[in-house]
């Protein structure tokens, strides 16, 4: 019973704490309909935030790629992976954020370790927002370089590290939109820390790629800060994008770099060249498609209005993520199984995705959802809460 590798014990921790974790399978595609072990549910927890990921076009593009060019990429980039599809689909993403070159990666999570691991060692410093994604802090002990979490969004809490800070290079990292509260990052105010500081700022905006700013380019565009100003943006294909994969856009030398010594691109497959077409249609939607955005902000309002009639107060986010704070780990998963049994798939999220005693539901809504939508799911709310 006391062999080191005896699981049972800490399986057995887990559940006693409300954490275990279960999959549940489904048998329909991504969308606001879902179906699983027979029943149907209406799904506000995907990040397909725009409704892209079942698009006809998207499909119709898979499936003619894959015509031409068959399912597996073969190899990684630098052997014989890398086609014309990702190719035009990195220049298209550079020239859509307005930075000069763009890199694929294989997921947001290698982009991040791959990027911060080739930049940074053992004499740098990385400054990191205390809820930055798992892959950012993951990227940043990986790298060896001295760690550094700063209080959310608090920029003098930053300028007081960055002052005493004796390192060679720092990187300020932050997410651009907070995948489980769904605000915004101070941009502005990281990015003049930065100049202050002689600091490089990186942004990962998986959650404001395609959602946020004209034509969708992310928190970035609408904070106004160029490749001088935030030399590292991060921006992942699977979710508003509804296909696969990820980027980093920056300079012609930090891509060229990055093919030089992010081990995380040099030493993996290439993402399927059909993901690749896929996502170049999606990308073309995503800049056409204002309605989707907007769509998203009148849903969002309609919740945040709804709630507060239920004496709910919203949390401060105008992103699609509306997360429902509930504290305690049980209650979370209570009030999740009570949606669930009345027709919605609405995920808690517990520790350690969120600090203890913020367990919460993580409601996120998608372009696909109609007012009624939104309306059924304050209802369901209102019987439970
Ligand atoms: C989802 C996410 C990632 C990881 O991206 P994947 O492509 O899913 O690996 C990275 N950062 C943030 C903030 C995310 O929400």
């Amino acid at each position: 019973m006391n062999h080191p590798f005896n699981l049972h014990n800490e399986l057995a921790s887990i559940q006693a704490s409300n954490l275990y974790r279960h999959r549940q399978v489904l048998d329909s595609p991504q969308g606001i309909e879902i179906e699983s072990a027979g029943k149907c549910y209406l799904n506000f927890s995907s990040n397909d935030y725009l409704g892209l990921a079942n698009h006809p076009d998207l499909v119709a593009a898979f499936r003619t790629a894959i015509d031409h060019y068959g399912i597996g990429s073969g190899a990684a980039h630098l052997v014989c992976g890398h086609s014309a599809p990702h190719h035009a689909l990195e220049e298209e993403l550079a020239d859509w954020v307005g930075r000069e070159r763009a890199l694929l990666f294989s997921t947001g999570y290698v982009a991040n370790l791959g990027v911060i691991s080739a930049w940074l060692s053992k004499t740098d410093a990385i400054f990191e927002d205390r809820l930055n994604h798992a892959s950012l802090l993951d990227g940043g002990l990986l790298s060896g370089a001295r760690f550094q979490r700063f209080q959310h969004a608090d920029c003098n809490d930053l300028q007081r590290k960055l002052d005493k800070s004796t390192a060679h290079r720092k990187l300020i990292v932050t997410d651009g939109v907070f995948s489980m509260d769904g605000d915004l990052a101070p941009l502005q105010g990281l990015s003049t820390c930065a100049q202050h500081s002689d600091a490089w700022l990186m942004v990962d905006d998986a959650h404001g790629i395609g959602v946020l700013g004209a034509k969708g380019q992310g928190s970035l565009q609408v904070a106004g800060l160029d490749q001088s100003q935030a030399p590292v943006l991060m921006g992942t294909l699977g979710k508003a994008l509804g296909t696969f994969g990820a980027f980093v856009a920056g300079s012609e030398e930090l891509i060229e770099f990055l093919i030089q010594r992010a081990r995380t691109y040099i030493y993996t497959t290439a993402m399927p060249a059909a993901v690749a077409e896929a996502s170049r249609v999606s990308l073309r939607l995503v800049q056409t498609d204002d309605w989707r955005r907007q769509k998203l902000v009148g849903l969002v309002t309609r919740f945040q209005q709804g709630l507060t009639q239920l004496g709910i107060q919203p949390v401060n986010s105008t992103t699609p993520i509306q997360p429902i704070l509930l504290g305690d780990s049980q209650r979370a998963m209570e009030v999740s199984m009570g949606l669930k049994q009345r027709g919605f798939w609405v995920t808690a999220m517990r520790p350690p995705t969120v600090a203890k005693g913020t367990a919460r539901l993580r409601v996120t809504f998608s372009a696909s959802h109609q007012d009624s939508h939104v309306d059924r799911l304050l209802d369901a709310l209102d019987q439970l809460l």
